[in-house]
């Protein structure tokens, strides 16, 4: 998969690159992630990317001429990548659209920076996205954010010990609780299933758990979810705990 990012500022990328998963996808040629200056593509001296809105008003709008090069520059490179316009108008970004994109074969990202946008640029992509209901200074976050998402869902992307299946949200779930040594911390002790080796008994909890944080924490996510008997049968029993609760 063939990450673009065009940006007025690449070098916010190089941390991100140089650790991790994603530094290892790298590696093993997996992702490849190229961010493009826009500046590059601008025109005199100043390499300027960016002018005053037509009609007054605060702020700055990049101007389109060298986002459209930017971008024939990205498509040429990038022959099968989506062209993704970073915006907070755009559509949700979630993990169903992290697995879609993770089938393509390339993105590229235009991140904007000031008010955004001169408008005319909009027929020269394919899709707006956004990463939440909220207004960033730019588009690099938001770049990084969808190039992680979708980097581990990539085969061989995470390692043996490392897993996305379970992931939160995958099945409309948010994953079960976690623990790790050492098995009492400040006087609280691991759930004693996890310690048993009882496999079933072990999947069984993890289910449970998964279940009833998606209910107390994202109870929406549910809405999209079949139940199956063995999710039933969980859910049934923590109802039952509870009873004993109040009734006690
Ligand atoms: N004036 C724009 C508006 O109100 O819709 C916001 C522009 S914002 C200050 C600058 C840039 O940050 C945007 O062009 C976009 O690339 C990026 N950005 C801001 N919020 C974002 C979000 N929620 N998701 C994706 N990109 C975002």
């Amino acid at each position: 998969m063939d990450f673009s990012i065009l940006t007025i500022f690449p070098e916010i990328f190089d941390s991100f690159v140089a650790h991790g998963i994603i530094r290892r996808a790298i590696e093993a040629g997996i992702v490849s992630v190229s961010p493009m200056d826009i500046r590059n593509f601008a025109d005199g001296k100043h390499r300027i990317t960016d002018d005053r809105p037509y009609g007054g008003g605060a702020g700055m709008v990049m101007k389109p001429e060298p986002l459209h090069r930017a971008i024939a520059e990205a498509r040429k490179q990038n022959p099968a990548g989506r062209t993704i316009l970073l915006s907070p108008q755009g559509r949700p970004f979630k993990q169903s659209v992290a697995s879609e994109f993770s089938m393509l074969d390339g993105l590229i990202f235009i991140c904007g920076r000031y008010e955004g946008v001169d408008e005319r640029i909009y027929k020269y992509i394919d899709e707006e996205i956004s990463i939440g209901d909220y207004v960033l200074t730019g588009g690099e976050p938001a770049a990084m954010i969808i190039i992680d998402a979708v980097t581990r869902l990539l085969p061989g992307a995470l390692g043996a010990e490392e897993s996305a299946e379970k992931d939160s949200f995958s099945e409309h779930l948010l994953e079960h609780a976690h623990y790790t040594r050492p098995p009492v911390f400040e006087d609280e002790a691991v759930p004693d299933i996890l310690l048993s080796g009882n496999h079933g008994a072990i999947s069984d909890w993890r289910l449970e758990s998964s279940l009833v944080r998606t209910l107390l924490k994202r109870p929406d996510l549910l809405d999209a979810k079949t139940l199956g008997n063995r999710e039933k049968k969980a859910l049934k029993q923590w109802c039952q705990y509870i009873e004993q609760l109040i009734s006690a």
